[in-house]
Formats: C-alpha cells, sequence, structure tokens
C-alpha cells in the first residue's frame, strides 16, 4: 500500500543531524513506492531543502519563523500539527532524540494516534508496517505495528542505514504559513556542557572509560584515541560519579544509549546498567585489567591490560597505519 509519509528533518548547530538521513530511508520503506515529504521547522529551513532531497525526500515542505530557530516543544508542536492537518500523511518519521522524544509524543496525543518509539528496524509485511524495538534494556527485541490509523515512530540513531546521498536528485520545495502563537517556553540561551566535536549519540566510534581511568586528566588518553578514530568519548556513571567527566557522557540505563560501529571500553567493570547503553554496539572492545570484568562477556575482542599502556600503544599503531 502507497503511504504518503512525513518525516522531520532535525537541524542543530547549523546542520542537519545524520538521523534525519536515517528517518528517511525508514520513511521509504513504510512509504511503499509512495511519496516521502520532509519537513523543516527553523528560522533558516530553506538552507537544508536541497540536502534532504539529496538524502531521498520527494518533497520539502519548509515552516521558516523566528520562533522555530530552537526547539521548543509548543513551537514545533504547533506548526508539526498544522501541516499534518494539511498534509493528512500516513505515517510520520523522527529521530529518537531529545527532540524526537520530546515531541512525538505530543504530536501522537493530540493526533489520538498510536506511537512506536525507539525502533531499530523497519520492514513490511503483508500490509503491515512493522518496527522493531529493544526492550528490557536491550537483552530483548520485539515487534510491533500500529494496525489501524497513521504509522508514527522514532527511529534509534545509527541503526537504519541512511540512502547514499544524490546530489542530483531533485523535488519540490515549498513553504508552509503555519500560524504560531505566542510560545509559553521561551529559550534565551543554551549552555553546552560536552566539548565540541562529534555527537554521542550519533557517533560512529566511542572511546568509553570507567573508573579505571582514575581521574579527569586520566580521560585525555582516551580523547587522543577518540580523536584518532574520528570518534566521540563516552563514560560509565562510574566514572561520572567520581567527577572525573561530565553526566552528559554518561552512557547505560540512566545515560545516552548509543550504537556505535564500534565502542571501545576502557576500565569499564560492564555492569548491567552501562551494558543497557551500549551493549547493541557493532564491535565492542573491552580494556580492562580483571580477566573476570563482566564487560568481557559481550566484548567482541578483550584486552587484557592497564588502560593507561594499552591506549596509547593503540592510538599509535591507528595513527601509523593512517599515515
Ligand atoms: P567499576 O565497577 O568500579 O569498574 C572499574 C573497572 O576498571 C574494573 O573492572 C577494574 O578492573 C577496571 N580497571 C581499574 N584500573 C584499570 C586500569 N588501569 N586499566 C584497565 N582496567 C582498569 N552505570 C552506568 O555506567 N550507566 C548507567 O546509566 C547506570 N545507571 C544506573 C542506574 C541505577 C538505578 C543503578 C543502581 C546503577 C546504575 N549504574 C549505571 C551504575 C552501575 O551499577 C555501576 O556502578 C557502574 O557502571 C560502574 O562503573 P565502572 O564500570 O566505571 O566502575
Amino acid at each position: 500500500m502507497a503511504r504518503k509519509v512525513l518525516v522531520l528533518g532535525e537541524i542543530r548547530e547549523g546542520a542537519l543531524r545524520n538521523v534525519s538521513f536515517e528517518a528517511i530511508a525508514a520513511a521509504k520503506t513504510v512509504a511503499e513506492g509512495g511519496e516521502v515529504v520532509g519537513v523543516l521547522l527553523s528560522d533558516r529551513a530553506s538552507d537544508f531543502a536541497q540536502e534532504i532531497i539529496a538524502y531521498g525526500a520527494d518533497r520539502v515542505i519548509l515552516v521558516e519563523d523566528e520562533k522555530l530557530k530552537t526547539y521548543t516543544s509548543d513551537g514545533f508542536g504547533q506548526a508539526i500539527l498544522q501541516i499534518l492537518d494539511t498534509e493528512k500523511p500516513e505515517g510520520i518519521i523522527m529521530g529518537h532524540t531529545a527532540l524526537g522524544k520530546d515531541l512525538a509524543p505530543k504530536v501522537a496525543a493530540k493526533m489520538e494516534s498510536g506511537l512506536i518509539s525507539d525502533a531499530t528496524a523497519v520492514e513490511v509485511t503483508g500490509d503491515q508496517v512493522v518496527f522493531t524495538r529493544p526492550i528490557y534494556s536491550g537483552k530483548a527485541f520485539e515487534k510491533n505495528s500500529i494496525p489501524d490509523g497513521i504509522v508514527f515512530a522514532t527511529i534509534r540513531p545509527n541503526n537504519i542505514a541512511a540512502l547514499e546521498k544524490d546530489g542530483t536528485r531533485t523535488g519540490e520545495v515549498s513553504s508552509f504559513n503555519a500560524e504560531i502563537k505566542d510560545l509559553r517556553t521561551i529559550i534565551k540561551e543554551i549552555v553546552r556542557k560536552t566539548s565540541e566535536g562529534v555527537d554521542l549519540s550519533e557517533a560512529k566510534v566511542i572511546v568509553a572509560g570507567g573508573r579505571g581511568v582514575k581521574s579527569a586528566n586520566g580521560f585525555k588518553v582516551l580523547q587522543d584515541l577518540a580523536n584518532t578514530l574520528g570518534g566521540a568519548v563516552g563514560a560509565s556513571r562510574g566514572a561520572c560519579d567520581a567527577d572525573y567527566c561530565d553526566y552528559s557522557l554518561q552512557i547505560g540505563q540512566t545515560g545516552k544509549v548509543v550504537t556505535p560501529d564500534l565502542y571501545i571500553a576502557c576500565g569499564i567493570s560492564g555492569a548491567i546498567q552501562h551494558l543497557a547503553g551500549m551493549s547493541n554496539s557493532k564491535v565492542i572492545v573491552a580494556i580492562n585489567k580483571d580477566p573476570e570484568a563482566n564487560i568481557f562477556q559481550v566484548a567482541d575482542y578483550g584486552i587484557v591490560g592497564d588502560l593507561f599502556e594499552v591506549v596509547p600503544l593503540l592510538t599509535e599503531e591507528i595513527k601509523k597505519s593512517l599515515v
């Protein structure tokens, strides 16, 4: 069944987030040959329209408004609900990001529709669109579909492959005149705690440190390896609690859930709450002094040793191979 599917493109710090392109790929599956429509909400949405098309959107709807310069559920909610009312799509896909987690339930509630959150795969079986999502902190997966009404899902970053970018693709770009009433929330300033660089939730490579790193200074060796691999640094709660790094780097049940191509765990014991946030990484490398550490149970490659010896050696070897 051909469907019209809307995809919310997420703009952050002057760029579209990768998950937007992954959402387009998911929407293509859901659309079954129907139309994939990108939606961009921003004060300068038009800057990103061609990129959305290059990644596979057939058409793009722009809402440009100063009130959409930074995300608020109020402003974005008003804009998207008006677009949905006009477009009447059969599907909506958003990223399972901080924005998507906030906006999607609000929109679903207003529309009285179902919502499948945090999907890691999508397929069409018969006339049903079936999403796979992790449950029990990633120990099992369930398959869900919404039998009646709009197919609405948020997708976890780094799980559904984006389509190849094709700059020759063309598509219609139109402006939508949304009436955004005065916002109840005004964002005056955004203060970022994380250092600049690769976003943890979308990073393809993560070098994570635990209590075994022993100090804030100790994280420098991990940062060096992460920089060499073009990745991001993450942490266990043990490291955050010990004040070695900021809580925004915490991975796990009460931190971020990540699925990079490569996860290098350094001085992390592998508590169940930590595994909940990273065990679905594609390749896991563990470096730990203790051969009995639980992290080795989920690791594809294990190195028993002192991270302060192993990590600099790894960085050096990788740097050599990159020359
Ligand atoms: P430790 O368990 O102390 O492990 C340190 C490891 O470093 C050891 O295995 C040790 O052998 C190794 N080591 C020491 N020195 C070296 C060295 N020089 N070289 C190599 N290895 C070395 N934890 C999370 O991570 N994320 C969460 O989201 C989270 N949520 C939680 C929610 C709840 C409700 C609760 C109760 C706990 C939660 N925790 C979470 C905490 C979790 O239970 C563990 O306490 C925590 O993950 C331990 O952190 P760690 O592995 O860094 O420290």
